[in-house]
């Protein structure tokens, strides 16, 4: 890549990430118990694109706001006209912010639930994961330090969820960042752009896939038959590209059907809702950072 596309790309990952600093930070602020998981989605959505407009730069939601509650770690999602409202729970909201395909990812936790230690656990975890970044750093060592915070407070990282490399219209690219010590894994270099995304849980440490799943995300092209599903298509190609979208962004009218056959065409897949066992809570934390020569570069901050 040349200097100055490289310039650019860089710009437009830190853009990226103030802007979605400020809508996190405001969303977190807007969401009590009574708030609709339809409402504060479609806030944060549109707050991306109105700082975007006031800065003249094409922001847009990278993927659909995830609120995930209490057991549930990732994907939970509102449905079209979801009448759902935020409960005495544990609540995480994860946020992204693309422009022109480059992207920030970020998510805080807001607890109802009096579990503050847990919500630390999640957040020191990450504090312990940016001191460690730095060019050559093995991305065992980060999880060993996720890992080892997260056993300090007595709860659980959650270890089959991972942070991940940022690529143009990726959301989830080389390389993984576990959530625990491991000795496979890779080194980080200068420029890396990388989400790091801890979990702590008072359950075991492994979600697994849960029944809903209102996130999608285009698998291949292909050739489709069905008018609702070709339509869909069009405009998943068109405006998502290869990002992940929300069922409720979809302009079709009968989105879960046409959902449906591009999922058993093999053209799209869905998210299904991860989560720990029943009864159990899961807090998250999430920053992306830019590796630089001498540390990182927090673009969420
Ligand atoms: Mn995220
Ligand atoms: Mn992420």
């Amino acid at each position: 890549m040349s200097d100055k596309l490289d310039a650019e790309k860089y710009e437009k990952h830190r853009q990226a990430g103030e802007i979605l600093a400020q809508v996190r930070d405001e969303a977190a602020e807007r969401t009590e118990v009574g708030t609709g998981y339809l409402e504060i989605s479609e806030w944060a959505e549109e707050r991306i694109r109105e700082l975007g407009d006031d800065r003249g730069v094409p922001a847009e939601p990278a993927f659909p706001v995830n609120v995930s509650v209490d057991n549930e770690a990732a994907h939970g999602a509102a449905a079209p006209g979801d009448d759902r409202t935020i409960g005495e729970e544990m609540v995480k909201l994860d946020i992204g912010v693309h422009i022109d395909g480059w992207l920030a990812d970020t998510a805080v936790t807001v607890d109802f639930t009096g579990t503050a230690d847990l919500v630390e656990a999640a957040e020191e975890a990450l504090d312990a994961a940016l001191e460690q970044v730095e060019p050559g750093v093995h991305t065992g060592e980060i999880g060993a330090a996720i890992e080892s915070t997260i056993d300090g407070y007595g709860y659980n990282p959650v270890v089959n969820l991972t942070g991940h490399g940022l690529g143009r219209w990726d959301q989830h690219t080389a390389p993984n960042i576990p959530n625990r010590g491991v000795d496979s894994g890779t080194e980080l270099a200068v420029g890396d752009v990388v989400a790091i995304e801890p979990f702590a849980t008072d359950g075991g440490g492994k979600v697994t896939e849960g029944a809903q799943e209102e996130i999608y995300a285009l698998e291949e092209e292909a050739s489709v038959r069905n008018r609702q599903a070709r339509q869909a298509l069009e405009q998943i190609v068109e405006e998502f590209k290869t990002l992940p979208f929300a069922r409720r962004w979809l302009d079709t009218r009968r989105a879960k059907m046409a959902l449906r056959r591009l999922e058993q065409q093999g053209v799209v897949h869905g998210y299904p809702v991860l989560q720990e066992s029943e009864g159990t809570l899961v807090a998250q934390r999430e920053h992306t950072v830019i590796v630089t020569e001498d540390g990182c570069e927090v673009t969420t901050r």
